[in-house]
């Protein structure tokens, strides 16, 4: 069976890890949101990749989520010596050593997609990893600070503010011009199904959505949806400030009709949102929580049956 998900970072990347116990023989293709990467001190940090890569491939801290397990902060602390004003962004110092290693590569003139794929030779995720897009795309977050409106990026708004100054508005520079990554509709095309797993349906699904030609390839496709909001609230982090910033209600049913019967076949909910309807999509209530990879198995082996592969 080949399947093909997209993904955003910590949701993504714990589904995938149910999924790729659920179907250890099936050829996953994960197409990752780079929305979210920014350029500190001359690196380039990609998230969304980084928190997948590392999960898939037994390398994440799996308290905090993202970064590397047995972290030391040392680099960090010295930065914060200096009184450099980024260090609310935390870069580990094994973590360092991936940005050293994309920053060469980058330099030398790979393109993401490439230097993604030398990456994850070490970590053997057990997947292909695709960033969405080679081409350079940054979410910003329209915000009112300091009396004045302003757009900062993603990182600031979410990490620095803990999201926490109302989004006015949410855009993906540069996404409308960005092309997929070499690879990723190839493989929408070969898919025998497409999921999206419980990631933010803004920041993450989302802005992979709104890469020329991800949403039309997906059309002609068995997509089935889980949903990241269960019982009025995203399980963790801070969803419900990007739905708000986008009119759409904190539920998951409100969320699956934002994705609405043009993207979606199926669109699975928890079993306390049982009753949610989306019009033109099969909805199906099963325990969403993500407690551990047993949990999410079930959960992958739920949508591939509501899929009917
Ligand atoms: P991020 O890039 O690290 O924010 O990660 P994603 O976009 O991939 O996923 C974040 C979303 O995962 C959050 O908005 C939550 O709503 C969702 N989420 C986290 N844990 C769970 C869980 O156990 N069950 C479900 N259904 N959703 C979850
Ligand atoms: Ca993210």
């Amino acid at each position: 069976m080949r399947i093909v998900a997209l993904a955003g970072g910590i949701g993504g990347a714990r589904f995938l890890q149910g999924l790729r116990a659920a179907v250890p023989e099936a050829e996953l293709t994960v197409v990752v949101n780079t929305g979210d990467d920014i350029t500190m001190y001359g690196l380039r940090i990609c998230p969304d990749l980084d928190t997948v890569m590392y999960t898939l491939g037994n390398g994440i801290d799996t308290d905090r989520g993202w970064g590397r397990k047995e972290e030391t902060f040392v680099v960090k602390d010295e930065l914060a010596a200096y009184d450099v004003p980024t260090t609310w962004f935390g870069l580990g110092d094994r973590d360092l050593a991936t940005h050293l290693v994309r920053r060469t590569m980058l330099d030398a003139g790979f393109p993401l997609s490439q230097v993604t794929a030398a990456l994850c030779a070490r970590w053997q995720p057990e997947a292909t990893l695709l960033p969405m897009s080679d081409d350079r795309v940054e979410t910003h977050v329209m915000v009112e600070l300091d009396g004045t409106r302003k757009a900062i990026h993603f990182q600031e708004w979410w990490v620095k503010h803990r999201a926490s100054l109302p989004a006015l508005a949410i855009v993906a520079v540069g996404a409308e011009a960005a092309t997929p990554a070499p690879g990723v509709l190839d493989a929408v095309d070969a898919a025998d199904v497409v999921l999206l797993p419980p990631s933010n349906p803004v920041v993450s699904i989302g802005t992979i959505l709104q890469v020329k030609g991800i949403r039309e390839a997906l059309r002609g496709k068995t997509v089935v949806g889980l949903s990241p909001i269960v019982g009025g609230s995203p399980v963790r982090g801070m969803a419900d400030a990007c739905l708000d910033a986008i009119d759409v209600e904190t539920s998951a049913e409100a969320v699956g009709r934002h994705y609405g019967s043009e993207l979606l076949d199926g669109w699975l909910v928890d079993t306390v949102d049982a009753g949610a309807t989306v019009p033109g999509v099969e909805v199906r209530a099963v325990p969403l929580l993500m407690t551990d990879v047993q949990a999410t198995a079930a959960m992958a082996r739920a949508a591939l049956e509501l899929a009917g592969v």
